[in-house]
């Protein structure tokens, strides 16, 4: 480290030359708070790197040892404080318990301005985050973000390991006992990667405290283990500074290794000691946190060695920890909670059905019943969810599968069905496979773009007093309609009535063909609309989809929702308008 007083000509950070005259300034500036406590490293400046350490006297009169680092990106992004010294008198918030990192700004890079020097920035922020005062950073730091950064420095750590809790459990005052995992392990290379639930948690006289209610994973659910290792209760315990981790630090080692039994009928043999630790879930919100140093090797590993005899320890890694509880997914998006319990059947997978039901697994609907006789090819595939990897297969089958891997929340029931074809056998036709599946949905979705499936599906809905959502594309994709019907409100035939009247405008292209062609080896003319263009109207209908099902009392009429995509002379940004749609008398349809 060299002072401001030793640096020589030419020795400055990769942003100067854009920013000229910036790094004088800088140190300027911080000298007049810190005085000649500035030192430079001149080791990292020669590569183009600056980093600063430095003393900062609070109002208080205490003092802080810091250090800054400025990106090469600077100042268009701020410098990364940190604290130096002792760990243990690092305060609780805003700063990482492993390296003293400071949050100054919360998480966003906006709150920093280029004009800001560090002087500025820590002139303004370091005493509300070193006192925990100031306008909080609404986000919570539970102690498993540190341990779960950590986690990836371990050489033998791989991506994608996990380990599941919910955010629910409240494991009360208990100070230890077992805990019943389901996992599933891999050795990758000399690294393992391990990805697991928590089942169950009982304390020491073996009464349960927390049970898992969320679903695993498929590949959990497939082929995994079960096993039991013993839990701890600790109090506040940070990830220790790299330098020390392990070597010699038996209080860390009483923590992270406890377990007396290790699993040694696998391959590796693995022993893990969870610790419990109460944390900081959100802003002001108390909870559990949980750690899980996996240690693994060679049966041999965990035993005593022999007298004479060299045996390798067993090596560590970290399994990060993530919160899966229905809480902890569904938090993030309340609005969307009322799909947790909900059956919404979709009719066409084409290129706005499948959208609409990926998008309905994706916020937690529980059950999706989806209808189709189609299969994905290459060619479809471009309006299509998902691409090369499910051609060949029926569009049912592949939303299934895809939908039970990413969202296991949600269980799909696939059909194969051709709405409106003269079925083969009896019991095959609509008017046997379509019942069932309208009488379990809460809500039914259209996505077949035929107008004369979309009267049948609104005919059977309305036997059976159920909403349905009706969604298509004009065929120049000029424009589409999103239409809510209610079983004693308009219907699809009432809103033809509708548009002879001109009490709705239709949307715009309505009755071109120009944007249809028959592609080689397809049988009736198909659509040339992007699918970017139908997500447009696959995302209004999820939409109105969510507030039909949580609020029916403002849904008891009709709606037709119309896009526009064109003002008839060129492309414009989607608008939308909505048009109340009563009963027309003409159609007879509520009498
Ligand atoms: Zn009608």
């Amino acid at each position: 480290m060299i002072k401001c007083s030793e640096l020589k000509p030419g020795m400055v950070p990769c942003w100067e030359p854009a920013w000229k005259g910036r790094f004088e300034f800088e140190l300027q500036d911080l000298a007049a708070f810190v005085g000649d406590t500035l030192l430079i490293d001149e080791e990292l400046l020669a590569e183009g790197v600056l980093r600063l350490e430095f003393d900062w006297r609070l109002s208080d009169g205490r003092i802080f040892s810091l250090q800054a680092a400025f990106p090469d990106t600077f100042p268009f992004v701020r410098p990364q404080v940190a604290l130096r010294g002792d760990p243990s008198t690092f305060p609780a918030k805003h700063c990482s318990p492993a390296d003293g990192t400071l949050c100054l700004l919360g998480r966003d890079t906006g709150l920093w301005s280029a004009e800001w020097t560090l002087a500025t920035l820590l002139e303004r922020q370091l005493e509300n985050a070193l006192n925990g005062t100031g306008p909080e950073d609404p986000q919570g730091e539970p102690m498993e973000v540190w341990w779960n950064h950590l986690a990836l420095d371990f050489t033998r750590f791989v991506d994608g390991s996990y380990m599941l809790v919910d955010s629910a459990w409240d494991l009360e005052d208990a100070a230890g006992g077992s805990l019943r995992l389901t996992y599933l392990m891999e050795k990758v290379g000399e690294g393992i990667s391990f990805r697991g639930a928590v089942d169950e948690i009982k304390d020491e006289d073996g009464i349960v405290l927390a049970t898992r209610s969320f679903p695993l994973p498929r590949e959990l659910q497939a082929s995994s283990k079960n096993a039991t290792f013993p839990w701890r209760r600790v109090d506040r315990f940070a990830p220790p500074p790299r330098e020390k981790w392990l070597d010699g630090n038996e209080s860390l080692r009483e923590k992270i290794d406890f377990n007396e039994r290790p699993i040694d009928n696998s391959s590796p043999s693995i022993s893990l000691s969870v610790t419990v630790q109460s944390t900081e879930l959100s802003a002001g919100a108390k909870g559990d946190t949980y750690l899980f140093p996996l240690f693994f090797g060679p049966a041999k590993s965990f035993r005593p060695a022999k007298r004479g005899q060299r045996v390798s320890n067993p090596s560590l890694v970290i399994v990060p920890t993530h919160r899966a509880g229905e809480g902890d997914i569904g938090s993030r998006v309340p609005s969307v909670s009322i799909l947790r319990n909900k059956t919404v059947a979709v009719f066409g997978m084409g290129a706005i059905g499948a959208p609409v039901a990926i998008e309905l697994a994706r916020n937690g609907c529980r059950q999706l019943v989806v209808v189709d006789h189609d299969v994905v090819e290459p060619g479809n595939s471009i309006r299509w969810p998902l691409g090369a990897t499910a051609w060949g297969v029926r569009k049912t089958a592949a939303i299934k599968q895809h939908v039970e891997a990413e969202y296991p929340w949600t269980s799909v029931e696939g059909v194969q069905h051709f709405v409106g074809m003269p079925s083969a056998s009896g019991g095959e036709g609509d008017s046997s496979v379509l019942p069932p599946i309208i009488a379990k949905a809460d809500l039914v979705i259209d996505a077949t773009a035929s107008s004369g499936i979309s009267r049948l599906l609104a005919e059977f809905c309305k036997k059976a007093a159920k909403p349905l959502i009706s969604v298509f594309g004009t065929s120049s994709l000029k424009g589409g309609i999103v239409a809510y019907y209610h079983p004693t409100s308009g219907c699809p035939t009432c809103r033809e009535f509708a548009y002879d009247r001109r009490l709705i405008d239709k949307p715009p292209g309505s009755g071109e063909s120009s944007g249809l062609r028959q592609p080689p080896g397809c049988s009736e003319l198909t659509f040339t609309g992007a699918s970017f263009d139908l997500q447009e109207l696959s995302l209004e209908s999820l939409r109105l989809e969510v507030d039909v099902l949580s609020r029916p009392e403002d849904f008891e009429q009709s709606v037709i929702h119309t896009l526009a995509l064109h003002d008839g002379f060129r492309r414009r940004p989607p608008s939308w308008r909505i048009d109340e749609l009563d009963c027309a008398p003409e159609c007879g349809c509520n009498q």
